[in-house]
C-alpha cells in the first residue's frame, strides 16, 4: 500500500513540478539508486564503503567512451556499464572483504581514490576537463533528451532496483545477507557462505552505482571526474545513513533531503564566501555525526512509527521439505577418536574418545577448564586438532570446515546465544533450514523463488511449533527472555534436520523453571528420535536427561557412564569438589 504510494507520488511529481524541481528529483534519483546500494551493504550487511562513487564514475565513463570514441549506442554502453562496475566491484570485493575490522572501510577510501586519479589521468577519458557531447539514450527512434525523459529513466530505474532489492530481502539468501551483521560464527555455522553472501552484495551495490553512472552520463550529457572522488562516496553514505540505512525507503528519502538540502545550502552559503564548496562539507560533516550520535537508524524508524503495524498471518503450511535419511537408532553416529589439541604448551584435549551413538542423549561434562568447549569447537569445525580423529557415519570429517560440517549435518547452539534480534522467531528458524533450499540471489531478485520459501516457512513453523513457540512467530527474536532464546537456537537447529543436535552449556544463565523446561523440551525431542550431545557444566541438569555421561577433567576423559554410575564415581565426585555444580 506504501508502496503503491510511493510509485504514484513518482508519476504525478513531474505533472507538477517546476523544471528546477525536476532537475533537483532527477539528481536526488541519480543519488538514490547509490544509496541502494549502500542500504544493502553498510545497513543490511555491515560493510562500510565511503568509495561507492567511484563505480558511479566506472559506469559513466564506460558508456561516455563507448558512445563517444567508439559511437556505440547507449544501450550498449548500459551493457558495459553494469558489466564493469559489477567486475570491477567482484575483484575489488575478492581482495578486501576478508579485511577485518577498520581496514575494510580503509580500503574503500584507497580504491576511491585510485580510480578518482585514474579518470582524472587518463587521455582517453578527457583527464581533469572529463567528457562532453555525450549522446542521449534513445527510445524507438525517440532521442531522449528532455529533462522529463531524463526524470522518467531515472526514476524507473530507482522504482525497479528498489522493488528488485526487496525482493532480493525478503528471501533465503536476503536473510542470510541480513544474518551477515553481528559475526559469522553463527553464519557460518547454519551452512552459509558468508564470504559469497558479502561479495555478491558488494557486487549488486558497485552494479547500482554504475547504473546510476550510466543514467548520469546520458542524462547530463557531460562527466568530471571530481563527482566521483571520495567526497562524494562520503555524501552517499551520509544519504544512506541520514534517511535509515536498515530500510531501503532510507536511501531514497535520505538522497532526496541531501540533494535538496546542498541546493538551498548553497544558496546560503555562497553569500558567506567565494569556496563555499568547501563549507558545505564542514555542514554536512557536522550532520553525519550528529546523526551518528543521536539517531543511529536514521529518519525511516522514525517514519515507520508513525504507521499502523502490519499484521501478518502465520505461515500456511506446504510441503515439506526434503530430508536426509536418518540411521536407525543404535548406529554409531559420532566418533571422537583420540582427539588431541594443544594451545602452546598446554594441553586442552588429551587423547579423548567417546561413541554417540544415534537416539541418545550424551552429556559432555567437566569442571571449568577441562577442555569442553574446546571439543566442542574441534567437532564442530571451529578448531583444528593436533591429533585423533572426528567421524560421522563413519566419514572423516577431522579438520573439515564449519560449513561443510553442518551441511553434513551437524546442528549447534552457542553457549552466548546467537541470534538475530531484529528479526522475527520465524525468521531466525528459517535461516537454520538454509542448506535445505536452492533458490539462489537471480531467483529471488525476480520472485521466482516463492513455492521454496512457502516450504521454507512452513518447515520453519513446524519446528516453532515442536518447541512451542508458535504463539506470536512474525515477534522479534530480541524480545524473548534467555531461556526462550536458547529454545529458539534449539528450533533453529532442528530446521536443519540434523543427524546430531550439539548443545554448547544450554543451561548456563538460565533460571531453575526455564532449566526445567528446556529440560522436558530435550526429553520431548529425544522421544522423536533426535540425537543430541549436550556438553554442560551444570551436572544435574545433565543428570536427569541423558542416556550416558562422558566426564572430562583436565583435558582427559575421566570417566564415561550411566547417571547413576557418574554420581557414585569417586574421582567424578573429586573433580567436582566444591559442589560447583
Ligand atoms: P571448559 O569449556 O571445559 O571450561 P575449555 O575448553 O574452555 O574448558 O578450556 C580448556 C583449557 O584450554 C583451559 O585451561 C583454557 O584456559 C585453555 N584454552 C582454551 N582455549 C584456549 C585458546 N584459544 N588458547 C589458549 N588456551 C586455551
Ligand atoms: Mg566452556
Amino acid at each position: 500500500m506504501i508502496r503503491l504510494l510511493g510509485f504514484a507520488a513518482i508519476a504525478v511529481f513531474p505533472l507538477l513540478a517546476s523544471p528546477y524541481a525536476l532537475t533537483l528529483a532527477n539528481y536526488s534519483g541519480l543519488a538514490a539508486l547509490v544509496a541502494l546500494g549502500l542500504v544493502l551493504l553498510t545497513g543490511v550487511g555491515g560493510l562500510t564503503s565511503f568509495g561507492q562513487a567511484a563505480f558511479v564514475g566506472v559506469g559513466a565513463y564506460a558508456t561516455a567512451w563507448l558512445t563517444t570514441a567508439q559511437g556505440a549506442s547507449p544501450w550498449l554502453g548500459l551493457a558495459l556499464a553494469l558489466a564493469l562496475s559489477g567486475g570491477i566491484a567482484g575483484l575489488l570485493g575478492a581482495a578486501t572483504l576478508r579485511l577485518s575490522g577498520h581496514l575494510l572501510p580503509l580500503s574503500t577510501i584507497a580504491w576511491g581514490l585510485a580510480l578518482f586519479f585514474l579518470f582524472g589521468n587518463l587521455d582517453a577519458l578527457g583527464r581533469h576537463t572529463g567528457m562532453s557531447d555525450i549522446p542521449p539514450a534513445s527510445l524507438f527512434g525517440h532521442t531522449l533528451n528532455s529533462s522529463l525523459a531524463g526524470y522518467t529513466m531515472i526514476w524507473l530505474a530507482v522504482a525497479v532496483a528498489f522493488w528488485l532489492c526487496g525482493n532480493l530481502l525478503d528471501s533465503r539468501a536476503g536473510r542470510a545477507i541480513r544474518a551477515l551483521r553481528g559475526g559469522t560464527a553463527m553464519v557460518e555455522s547454519l551452512g552459509i557462505d558468508s564470504f559469497a553472501m558479502r561479495l555478491a552484495i558488494f557486487v549488486i551495490a558497485g552494479m547500482l552505482a554504475g547504473l546510476s553512472g550510466w543514467l548520469l552520463a546520458h542524462v547530463q550529457r557531460f562527466i568530471s571526474p571530481t563527482a566521483f572522488d571520495v567526497g562524494p562516496g562520503m555524501e552517499y553514505l551520509f544519504m544512506a545513513i541520514l534517511g535509515g540505512a536498515g530500510h531501503l525507503a532510507g536511501a531514497i528519502l535520505g538522497a532526496a533531503i541531501v540533494t535538496v538540502a546542498r541546493d538551498r545550502l548553497q544558496d546560503v552559503l555562497a553569500h558567506i564566501g567565494p569556496n563555499s564548496g568547501q563549507l558545505e562539507v564542514v555542514v554536512f560533516g557536522a550532520l553525519f555525526v550528529l546523526i551518528l550520535h543521536r539517531a543511529r537508524g536514521g529518519l525511516i524508524p522514525a517514519v515507520l512509527k508513525l504507521l499502523p503495524a502490519r499484521t501478518r498471518a502465520n505461515p500456511p503450511d506446504a510441503a515439506p521439505l526434503s530430508r536426509r535419511a536418518l540411521p536407525e537408532a543404535g548406529t554409531v553416529l559420532l566418533e571422537v577418536d583420540q582427539l588431541t589439541k594443544r594451545f602452546g604448551g598446554l594441553v586442552a584435549v588429551n587423547q579423548v574418545s567417546f561413541t554417540l551413538r544415534a537416539g541418545e542423549i550424551l552429556g559432555l561434562i567437566g569442571p571449568n577448564g577441562a577442555g569442553k568447549s574446546t571439543l566442542f569447537n574441534l567437532v564442530t569445525g571451529l578448531l583444528r586438532p593436533n591429533a585423533g580423529q572426528v567421524r560421522l557415519l563413519g566419514r572423516d570429517i577431522t579438520g573439515a570446515s564449519i560449513r561443510r560440517i553442518a551441511r553434513l549435518g551437524l546442528a549447534r547452539t552457542f553457549q552466548h546465544v546467537k541470534l538475530r534480534p531484529s528479526m522475527s522467531l520465524l525468521e531466525n528458524v528459517m535461516l537454520g533450514a538454509h542448506p535445505r533450499g536452492r533458490a539462489g540471489l537471480l531467483a529471488a531478485t525476480f520472485r521466482l523463488d516463492r513455492a521454496e520459501e512457502a516450504r521454507l516457512a512452513a518447515e520453519a513453523m513446524r519446528q516453532l511449533r515442536r518447541v512451542g513457540l508458535d504463539a506470536a512467530p512474525h515477534g522479534l527474536a530480541g524480545n524473548l527472555a534467555l531461556g526462550q532464546q536458547r529454545v529458539l537456537e534449539v528450533a533453529r537447529a532442528l530446521a536443519a534436520d540434523p543427524l546430531l543436535v550439539i548443545l554448547d552449556e544450554p543451561a548456563a544463565g538460565l533460571r531453575k523453571p526455564e532449566k526445567a523446561a528446556l529440560a522436558d523440551l530435550l526429553r520431548q525431542l529425544r522421544a522423536e528420535g533426535v540425537t543430541i550431545l549436550l556438553v554442560e557444566h551444570d551436572m544435574e541438569f545433565v543428570m536427569s536427561l541423558v542416556n550416558r555421561i562422558v566426564v572430562m577433567e583436565f583435558g582427559t576423559r575421566l570417566a564415561e557412564g550411566l547417571p547413576a554410575e557418574i554420581r557414585a564415581n569417586k574421582a567424578v565426585q573429586e573433580a567436582y569438589l566444591g559442589g560447583v555444580a
